[in-house]
Order: structure tokens, then sequence, then C-alpha cells
């Protein structure tokens, strides 16, 4: 199974998604069985997209919730919520919610046992900045936000996404991701699939996808765009026919 799973972020209006899911069309009917492909818009376009994506096999995620069932939290949204709206996926543990909403590991993991709870799918992302990077930290970094989060427990995938490959046109070395995801691997029981994420786009997410241990792809810029996200997506179709 290769699973590709966009990021819009904050981006999308009613008409952009509107335009975007028409040239997407062609390449989302023809997901094969054996690719899982989950879009993530913003909130706000959650149920518009559910509604084109009806009747194709591509699944609607969210990029967060909050770890309450429901309460007085106002401006949150539970997990339960999502799913009672038909997401199936959420994005728990983003690079930019850590840095941005100030979330810790403590957080996120009670995001992450929340979702599960609630029967959602959850992405548990993690990744090294790269000051943790220059300091040799990156495997330390990562088995911490795993072990923090019991990902082997609650974690239906792990999302591997240094933080300064996040939007730079940079990446890995082939290499590196390799050695990143076995390792990855060995620290959750060799069952969760572990996904790529940081600037994937048409130019190499072939090269990405067949790294060995490398289980699919977070996408967040190139999803935005019709003829990158149907490359990514035939690249990821092609994996999977091989
Ligand atoms: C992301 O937002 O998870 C991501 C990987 O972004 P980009 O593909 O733009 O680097």
């Amino acid at each position: 199974m290769t699973t590709i799973i966009a990021n819009w972020k904050m981006n999308g209006s009613h008409s952009t998604t509107e335009a975007l899911l028409e040239g997407l069309s062609p390449v989302l009917r023809a997901a094969p069985s054996g690719c899982e492909v989950v879009l993530c818009p913003p909130f706000t376009l959650l149920d518009s997209v559910g509604r084109h994506l009806r009747g194709t096999k591509v699944w609607v995620g969210a990029q967060n919730c909050h770890q309450a069932r429901e309460g007085a939290y106002t401006g949150e949204i539970s997990p339960y919520m999502l799913a009672e709206s038909g997401v199936t996926h959420v994005l728990i543990g983003h690079s930019e919610r850590r840095e941005y909403a100030g979330e810790d590991d403590a957080l996120i993991a009670q995001k992450l046992q929340a979702s599960h709870k609630a029967g959602l799918k959850t992405v548990l992302c993690v990744g090294e900045t790269l000051a943790e990077r220059e300091a040799g930290q990156v495997h330390a970094v990562v088995e911490r936000q795993l072990k923090a989060v019991n990902a082997t427990h609650f974690a239906s995938y792990v999302a591997y996404e240094p933080v300064w490959a996040i939007g730079t046109g940079k990446t890995p070395t082939e290499i590196d991701i390799a050695s990143m995801h076995q390792h990855i691997k060995s620290q959750t029981g060799g069952i969760i699939p572990v996904l790529y994420g940081g600037s994937v786009k048409a130019e190499n997410a072939s090269t990405i996808l067949a790294i060995p241990a490398v289980a699919g792809a977070l996408v967040g810029g190139a999803s935005l765009d019709i003829d990158s996200f149907s490359q990514i997506l035939h690249a990821a179709y092609q994996i999977n026919n091989a």
C-alpha cells in the first residue's frame, strides 16, 4: 500500500478548491485499490471537499483537532466532530503546530490518543530542526517524539518530516531517508507505515517513493498545484503497480 496525503495548510477558497478538484478529478478517480489518497483541506472546506470526493476512493483528512471530546473550548474542533463529519484521517503534531501553536509532546500525546479513540486514522508528524540535525541529535529527537506520545499504540502512520525540509525545496539524501525510516520502524514495532514529508514534488516523487521503508508521502505545497500533484500521484500509482 502506498499512501499519499495532501496537506493544504491554510490555503484554499471555495472557488480555488472547485478548480483544483476539477483539475485533479481524472487522477483522483484513477487511484488504484493499493494506493490510498487523502486530502487535508482547512476545516472550512472539509464538507465541500468531502461532497466533491463522493464516489471516489479518496479520503478526507483534517490538519489538527482538539484533545477533548466536547466542552467549553471556544474555537476548537474535536476528533469526534471530525469523525461525524465524514473525516477519516487527522494530522497530529505537524511541525508548524509545534512551532506556531506551541504544541509540545504532552499535548500531542493527548490529541493522538483522543483521535485514535474517536476512530480517526492518526498521522503523527515527527522530525528534527536544522539545529538538532547539526548537533547530531536526529535519532534522539525523533525517538523522543515517538516515545512521548506512545506512537506504537496510537499512531496509524508516522510522517517523518525534517523541519528544515518543509517548504524549502531541500530534502535529505536517499540514504538518510532510508535510514531514518528504518530507525522509526524499529522504534515502533515495524508495523506502522512511515511516510516521508518535506519538499516532495513532481521531480523527486518517484525516487523518494522507491526508497525502501518509505510507505508514501505527506505533500504540502505541491499538493495545491494540479500538474505537480497529478504527477506525484501517478508516481505513487506506478510504484504501487511495480
Ligand atoms: C507539509 O506541510 O507537511 C510539507 C511536507 O510541506 P512541503 O511539501 O511544502 O514541504
